[in-house]
């Protein structure tokens, strides 16, 4: 099948063509002629199946016709986090490029008054952060009446971000006869819910897991002595033919201090994770992309869904809590066809963890020791105020409980938040906990693009 047999027009496949893409991804072919038709959709996809085409190329030849009014934008995309809806905005800017359709971008951290100014020309697509979106709505500056298209992507993820009032409140404010897509990794009650109190006759379209599905990704745990891991992350970084690697770390405090202990370590590290400024993770990612960095230390909140390119390793410096984020994070590599690595770490405490990921993903991942006694000289010192621990009799070790594994202090994710007008506590985490972004803002704001 190719793209010419969904329906789409003529520039659109000119656009689909610029892309080097050949043939669309099962989730495409399951949504785009349905969307054409005006349907209800739920497509069961994660990053990685091209979802994101999924739903956009139907909307541009949707949109094509019919006019902006100031205001009144006429399609709504929610994103769960800036880096998402940014994407989905580039995505935009790809396929659009011969149409002439404007967007809007809504998300926290820059400025509100270019965003104000985007929505008073009158927006074809918007693509907003719930909390942003609800901020402006309070303030009498956008009206979502003549919205007749609604996208809920990454609704699981909104979930756990504790969006899912906003995201009901939202829907209560758009036409009651509008289509809506709802994406999601996974289904869980809540989400089953809200789709069938906003969702009219959708059609369900599951597509295979990448993890399940890509055998492109050759996935290993690394079984580790709890107090040596940072020991061990620096041998396989070493060994490893890492041309690039995100790792992965559950705490935001573990993120910081792993990226400053690689840096010392003579690694060209860098950092993204929910603390930092807007702008710092702008410019971290785009470090990583120009390759001036090749290792990213990462938390799970901003990294899920990030579409980078060529990313030969992911490490897992902790199993992640929730055996769903260990999809969304080892998808960060073997992408568009490359192969890629995924390794994880695990300490004696992480089996119940580990035995949940595989039974999640249907697979048994193989499994090694990382011998204890192996080559500690290049790795960093560890700096525990000299009171490392005898280590015992090597056979017995593994078997026995981690010396005192850190409890986690303060978990990057979930996020749940309780308040419709949360405060700020966590302010980088929160999608409109500052308006005072002053670094780059997205040139296409407000503006026709291609045409
Ligand atoms: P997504 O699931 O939307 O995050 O997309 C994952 C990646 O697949 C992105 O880099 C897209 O550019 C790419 N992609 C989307 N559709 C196709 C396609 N039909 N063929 C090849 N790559 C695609």
């Amino acid at each position: 099948m190719t793209f010419a047999d969904l329906g789409l027009s003529d520039q659109l496949l000119r656009a689909i063509d610029d892309s080097g893409y050949t043939e669309p991804t099962p989730i495409q072919r399951g949504a785009i002629p349905s969307v054409l038709m005006g349907r209800d959709l739920v497509g069961i996809a994660q990053t990685g199946t091209g979802k994101t085409a999924a739903f956009v190329l139907p909307m541009i030849d949707v949109l094509g016709h019919g006019r902006s009014r100031a205001l009144m934008p006429r399609s709504l995309i929610l994103e769960p986090t800036r880096e998402l809806a940014a994407q989905v905005s580039e995505n935009f800017e790809k396929y659009g490029k011969y149409h002439k359709l404007s967007m809007a971008l809504l998300i926290g951290g820059v400025s509100m008054g270019d965003q104000v100014k985007a929505l008073q020309k009158g927006a074809d697509v918007l693509i907003a952060t719930p909390g942003r979106l609800m901020d402006l709505f309070a303030r009498g500056k956008i009206l979502l009446t003549g919205c007749n298209l609604l996208v809920i992507d990454e609704a699981d993820r909104m979930l756990d971000m504790g969006f899912i009032p906003d995201i009901e409140e939202i829907c209560t404010k758009l036409p009651t006869n509008r289509q809506t897509l709802l994406f999601s990794a996974t289904m869980p009650a809540p989400i089953k819910k809200l789709a069938d109190k906003f969702l009219s006759n959708p059609k369900t379209i599951e597509v295979a897991r990448p993890a399940t599905a890509n055998t492109s990704i050759d996935q290993r745990i690394v079984r580790v002595d709890a107090r040596k891991k940072k020991d061990a992350l620096v041998r396989l970084l070493k060994a490893e033919d890492v041309k690039n690697a995100i790792v992965f770390s559950n705490r935001k405090t573990t993120v910081r201090e792993l990226a400053a202990s690689l840096k010392r370590s003579g690694f060209a590290a860098g950092q993204i994770h929910g603390d930092m400024e807007q702008p710092e993770r702008i410019k971290e990612l785009e470090r990583f992309k120009a390759e001036e960095i090749n290792i990213l230390v990462a938390s799970d909140v901003v990294a899920r869904g990030l579409d980078i390119k060529g990313v030969s390793h992911v490490f897992n410096f902790d199993v992640p809590w929730q055996p769903d984020d260990y999809i969304h994070r080892i998808g960060r590599t073997g992408r568009a066809g490359a192969r890629g690595v995924g390794i994880t770490l695990a300490t004696s405490a992480d089996s119940g963890a580990i035995a949940s990921l595989e039974k999640l993903t249907g697979m048994e991942i193989a499994s090694l020791d990382e011998a204890p006694e192996s080559a500690t000289d290049e790795a960093e010192k560890p700096s525990r105020k000299g009171r490392e621990r005898k280590p015992k009799a090597e056979k017995s070790e593994r078997r026995e409980r981690p010396a005192r594994e850190p409890r986690p202090e303060r978990a990057e994710q979930p996020k749940v938040r309780r308040e419709p007008e949360p405060e700020p506590t966590d302010a980088a985490e929160l999608e409109d906990a500052d308006t005072t972004w002053n670094g780059p803002v997205p040139s296409f704001l407000g503006q026709g693009f291609g045409g």
